[in-house]
């Protein structure tokens, strides 16, 4: 079957990636971030190559993608870092998923389980700052001592996760920083790692993961080939690890005054040579791209205009006296080589790479090379 829309992942690209990252985390050891369906990228496709390049450690956001790791025989251990539900914690003990405890509630409910449906391995996070998900630095030794004390909890690594390690300097970032090293100068015995760090962190601040073996880091985006800045220094190391590409599915020549898709927001100032690519906002192009963002063609880049639609995007090619030869079926790259970059893309749509690639939708196929 042809599809008018596919994304190629370029798995050469993620296994250098790697390399970087390793190369950047000195004795610390990466816990690769694939929840998401590894950001778009395929949980399994990703998962195995990263277990076949050495990686031992996996996170993810929800129960069923570290069953699917499972399932698709991924040995290394597999981190839930989303709030686990207690009625989850009998299957996470089936699966051998290792939970993050950040409430007191779950904390409770973990030293109930464990004794009842056997070892249950444990992170525990606490909020030094991120104001999301976290047990408070000062409720912590408690509820540390106590799962420390309940059979068949293993402690196995500390954590916390920081808002803005992708604003070098930020003063905020050491005050999230010094608050963890206070409490792991307390309670660090109990556990065998710790780990604080993501891409951001992994550019900007050494100091939240270089220091010992016993330090891991949480790594997602730096894998996938972008980071949450463009600019942060380094970031030319990584390779890009999508490519999102669509095809042209009809070419026509329009009169001066042709008003082009919903709403009629782009009117042809003269004769042009005006594309229809065969992917929306259905397949994950970002309807804000409308009249803003650029795709690239036999090298050049060429505007969006109108309104993009769930199944379609036009562009204007230009005036037909000077437009390009271009044929239906001819291939278009929203992000990626012989494009813009993600990251162009995510500015002109007003969001982070992250969303873009986590945003290719479910009918796009993806084709691994
Ligand atoms: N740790 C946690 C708790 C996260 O939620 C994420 C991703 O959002 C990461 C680590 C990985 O972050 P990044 O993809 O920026 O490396």
């Amino acid at each position: 079957m042809l599809h008018p829309a596919f994304v190629e992942i370029h798995l050469g690209h993620l296994r250098h990636n790697l390399e970087q990252v390793r190369r950047r985390l000195g004795p610390a050891e990466p816990i690769a971030v694939v929840k998401a369906d590894a950001y778009g990228h395929g949980l399994v496709p990703v998962a195995r190559t990263l277990q076949e390049a050495g990686i031992r450690h996996f996170a993810v956001a929800r129960l069923s993608e570290a069953v699917e790791l499972r399932e698709a025989g991924i040995t290394g251990s597999i981190l839930l870092l989303g709030a686990a539900f207690p009625e989850d914690l009998a299957a996470c003990v089936a699966h051998e998923v290792e939970v993050t405890v950040s409430s007191p509630l779950l904390a409770e409910a973990v030293c109930a389980a464990a004794p009842r449906y056997g070892p249950l391995r444990v992170h525990v996070k606490v909020d030094t700052g991120m104001g999301r998900l976290g047990i408070w630095p000062e409720e912590a030794p408690e509820i540390i001592r106590r799962l420390e004390q309940t059979p068949g909890v293993t402690l196995v690594g500390l954590c916390t996760h920081l808002a803005t390690a992708e604003q070098p300097g930020d003063p905020f970032v050491q005050e999230q920083l010094e608050r963890f090293e206070q409490l792991w100068r307390q309670v660090g015995d109990a556990f065998a790692v710790r780990h604080v760090a993501n891409s951001g962190a992994l550019f900007t601040l050494p100091s939240s993961y270089w220091s010992d073996s016993r330090q891991q880091a949480r790594i997602g985006a730096a894998l996938y080939g972008y980071l949450p800045r463009p600019e942060l220094p380094g970031a030319d190391e990584l390779r890009p690890v999508m490519r999102f590409v669509a095809c042209i599915v009809q070419v026509r020549t329009v009169p001066p005054g042709t008003t082009i898709s919903y709403g009629r927001t782009w009117t042809a100032p003269g004769w042009r040579r005006i594309a229809v690519v065969g992917a929306g906002y259905g397949d994950g192009i970002p309807r804000r791209l409308s009249n803003r963002g650029q795709v690239g063609l036999h090298g050049h880049r060429f505007p969006i205009v109108g309104a993009v639609c769930m199944d379609m995007t036009m562009i204007d090619l230009g005036d037909p006296e000077t437009a390009p030869d271009v044929q239906e079926g001819e291939p278009v790259v929203f992000f990626g080589e012989g494009g813009p970059s993600i990251a162009e893309v995510a500015r002109w749509a007003e969001t982070i790479p992250y969303e873009l690639s986590c945003a290719a939708a479910r009918r796009v196929p993806r084709r691994y090379q």
